[in-house]
């Protein structure tokens, strides 16, 4: 018989979901008229900017010519959408980045969780928490997080408390860590890092040789100047961090997965039984060979599209609809009296449960208003007594749902 990955075994049930589903379940058996206004969700619902559907027809039109034909692309990616991308990002900033650091992907999602591949399974492993539990359940599947123990908390990884009194920012911790995975602005919090407060984490990184994985999926909904967009805004970063970027949530690519790393030549790891260090960038490109293949010739074209003047365009008028669904579910809470973070350079809304359980407010958005939330549990143990509100959804039935948690007792 094939022997299984344990460790896996332990994350493979996800409880959480399960008592979702069942309180959706038997919410619809009992209001079998009432539709449910979905407000959980990390999935966007507008469709495709035109001139990324004109780009990808183009491209397919190509592929169906032997002139222009194109088999497997380069492993990092095709270079007119690096050079599109070096183009309108970083230029603002005092660093430079380079085009053989940049490796276009299928996602943040699968790259961050194939990253460890390259990296020890002695690392300390520091994680802020409440966060994407893909950060910590990827190094689970990789046999990297230790041994889980009676608090459901795994030996190698550091949970880094995101705590209320602070605006759900980290403080440092009292065991160095090798590895910080953060994440700003913050799914599930909507919280954002100052520029004063990411200078010193990388200040922070820097003095103790720490390797920051830096998720900035959600970087085009920062509208405030303050705030930094990329972790490259501060000075030196370079030496320390890797930075994810997505199409997803900014340009409706959920369904095409499309995104890009930023890996600095700058960067090295160590191998202690080997005795020897290695740069990041080359073991991770010898990875990519191993592993991958580059995201298809006709996604990339529909991506560089999004850097086109109507793209840049369109991709503001994007992030401005789900913001300003924000909007209208901030001002629901306010009314409502419920105290709450985010929506502010940011798509989710992070609101306190009132009650003495985040279930508790969960089932009363989901029976009183017809609403359905993420309790906060699904984003690790410290998302306990809150839930997550997204603005992923259509205006007109976030306006629907505004009113009656106005209206909500
Ligand atoms: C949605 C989301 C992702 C997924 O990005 P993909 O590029 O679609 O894989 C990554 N990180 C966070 C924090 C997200 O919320």
């Amino acid at each position: 018989m094939a022997l299984i990955n344990t460790p896996f075994l332990k994350v493979v049930n996800d409880e959480i979901q399960n008592k979702i589903d069942k309180k959706v379940n038997q919410f619809q058996a009992i209001n079998r008229d009432k539709k449910l206004i979905n407000l959980s969700s990390g999935d966007v619902i507008r469709p495709l900017a035109p001139c990324v559907m004109e780009a990808m027809h183009k491209a397919i039109a190509e592929m169906g010519d032997e002139t222009t034909f194109q088999g497997r692309g380069p492993v990092e990616g095709y270079p007119f959408l690096i050079d599109a991308i070096l183009k309108y990002n970083f230029k603002n900033y005092k660093i430079k980045i380079a085009p053989d650091e940049v490796f276009i992907n299928h996602g943040t999602k699968e790259n961050l969780a194939g990253f460890g591949d390259i990296l020890c399974r002695d690392n300390r492993i520091a994680v802020i928490d409440p966060v994407s539990q893909e950060y910590i359940e990827s190094n689970v599947i990789g046999n990297r997080a230790g041994d889980l123990n009676e608090n459901l908390q795994w030996s190698h990884i550091v949970y880094l408390e995101c705590k209320k009194e602070n605006d759900f920012m980290p403080e440092f911790p009292k065991l160095r860590p090798d590895i910080i995975y953060m994440s700003y602005p913050n799914n599930p919090t909507g919280c954002v890092m100052t520029r004063e407060i990411l200078e010193k984490w990388v200040q922070y990184a820097l003095k103790n040789d720490i390797l920051i994985l830096f998720d900035a999926t959600y970087k085009s909904f920062v509208t405030n100047p303050e705030i930094p967009q990329t972790i490259y805004e501060i000075k030196d970063a370079k030496k320390v961090a890797i930075e994810f970027r997505s199409f997803s949530k900014n340009a409706g690519f959920t369904g095409l997965n499309c995104g890009y790393a930023i890996i600095p030549k700058t960067l090295s790891g160590y191998s202690y039984i080997a005795d020897k260090g290695a740069n990041l960038n080359a073991l991770w490109r010898r990875r990519l060979m191993i592993k991958n293949y580059t995201p298809p010739y006709i996604i990339q074209r529909g991506a560089e599209a999004l850097f086109s003047q109507a793209g840049l365009k369109w991709v503001r008028e994007n992030v401005d609809y789900y913001m300003s669904n924000a909007a209208i579910l901030r001002q629901a809470l306010t009314d409502a009296g419920l105290k709450f973070w985010g929506g502010v350079n940011s798509p989710y809304i992070w609101v306190e449960s009132p009650y003495d359980s985040s279930w508790k407010l969960f089932d009363k958005l989901l029976n009183d208003c017809y609403i359905l939330s993420s309790p906060g549990e699904r984003f690790g143990p410290h998302g306990r007594g809150f839930v997550r509100l997204s603005s992923f959804a259509n205006q007109s039935k976030v306006i629907m749902a505004g009113t009656r948690i106005a209206s909500m007792k």
